[in-house]
């Protein structure tokens, strides 16, 4: 347990009681249950009306909720899932452009998927948007489901994008769970313990205070609530219209809650990559597997350097594994240091030559032997960009 976890505990537990469930009992501001797990079910309709009151005038204006379309609202939940407002906005405009109806992002290739998704990162996402899109076609005749069960079941939805979809394509009171009403929650009842760890009763806090008459608007205004005044790191409690009901702002623990569980190192890992050319100056790709991180994107090929292999031996090693071929690894073209959710990458980028073999797709789905004008037409995972732009650049 971290240091700011034990002052939380010795805080709830303290004899005094100035921050203890005696006080917030005892507070007019409380309308929460401390006996067992937190409940908002009689504080409810107080929160509805001074959220959606706040809502009203302070909510944002975004794209997806001028619209009633249930692709467009789906689009929007699943590139807002790990990624902000600010940059999504572009992407799903563009979007929207390219692929209009379900239909056409059903029958469009992947590739194209792909190269519209490049950029914004969990490509998973832009997998199962492609396969969704399909099965909507195929089960529901190409219009987002209605039905809480048959939604869930599609590739990449699950509980809260399910509650968002439904909520505000069709005003179901669904509930969500995201990581913005997470937090909210967390501190609306002072949770004394990670939310992680408390996953239930967190969805049993949203589904009692969701306004079962206006489920899109109330939805919406929560996450509004959290993005913009609940924020992680200093929220606007002087603002917020529920600050009158709010557990961790009369106890003083806003910078506490939510709570965190210490977290495991994030391991850093030292890449080996190749740009390999032939003898008419065309570079090699390889499009690597569906399953797993970056699935169906186009990469240079390379592999993890092994404990006391050089970088150059490794680079050798790996496009001898992975592709069947013998290269002469030249001079370092660049190095890359890209960050994933769970882990650090160095790519130690090396120009190559070919010297003899067909390239094989032992470890990958494709590979191709392209001109510098044709690279940018295949989807590629950002930290390849940057060893893109070095390649436009060295060429000059
Ligand atoms: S009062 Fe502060 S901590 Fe509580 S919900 Fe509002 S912004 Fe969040």
């Amino acid at each position: 347990m971290g240091e700011s976890n034990k002052k939380l505990y010795r805080a709830r537990d303290s004899a005094d009681g100035r921050y203890g469930p005696k006080q917030m009992a005892s507070s007019e501001a409380s309308a929460l249950a401390f006996n067992g797990a937190p409940c908002l079910a009689d504080a409810a309709p107080a929160l509805r009306q001074s959220l959606l009151a706040w809502y009203g005038e302070q909510g944002r204006d975004l794209p997806w909720r001028q619209s009633r379309d249930p692709y467009a609202i789906w689009i929007s939940e699943i590139m807002l899932q790990q990624t902000q407002v600010k940059t999504v906005l572009p992407y799903y405009r563009r979007w929207l452009e390219t692929f209009p109806t379900v239909g056409e992002l059903a029958q469009a290739e992947q590739q194209r998927v792909l190269k519209a998704w490049e950029g914004l990162g969990y490509y998973a996402r832009a997998r199962n948007l492609h396969r969704t899109a399909q099965l909507i076609v195929e089960r529901h005749g190409g219009v987002f489901p209605t039905g809480f069960e048959d939604a869930i079941s599609l590739p990449g939805i699950g509980r809260t994008t399910a509650g968002g979809i439904l909520s505000s394509a069709y005003d179901q009171p669904v509930a969500i769970l995201d990581g913005n009403v997470k937090r909210v929650l967390a501190r609306l009842v002072a949770l004394p313990k990670p939310p992680a760890k408390a996953m239930n009763e967190l969805w049993q806090l949203s589904e009692q205070v969701l306004d079962p008459q206006q489920p899109r608007d109330f939805n919406q205004a929560i996450m509004d609530l959290g993005a913009t005044l609940c924020t992680r790191h200093r929220p606007s409690c002087g603002l917020c219209p529920w600050q009158h009901h709010c557990a961790a702002y009369h106890q003083n623990l806003q910078s506490q809650i939510p709570m965190t569980e210490a977290k495991a190192p994030i391991p850093h890992k030292q890449i080996g990559v190749a740009v390999i050319y032939d003898n008419a100056g065309r570079i090699l790709i390889d499009r690597r597997k569906q399953e797993g991180l970056l699935g169906g994107l186009w990469e240079f090929p390379g592999g993890k350097i092994e404990p006391n292999e050089t970088v150059e031996d490794c680079v050798r090693r790996e496009i001898k594994e992975e592709l069947g071929i013998d290269i002469q690894v030249n001079d370092r073209l660049i190095t890359v240091n890209h960050a994933y959710s769970h882990f650090k990458v160095t790519l130690n980028v090396f120009n190559c030559t070919h010297l003899s073999g067909e390239p094989q797709t032992i470890e990958c789905d494709e590979v191709k032997w392209v001109t510098l004008d044709e690279i940018d037409s295949y989807p590629f995972p950002k930290a390849n960009g940057q060893i893109i732009d070095a390649i436009k650049e060295q060429a000059n």
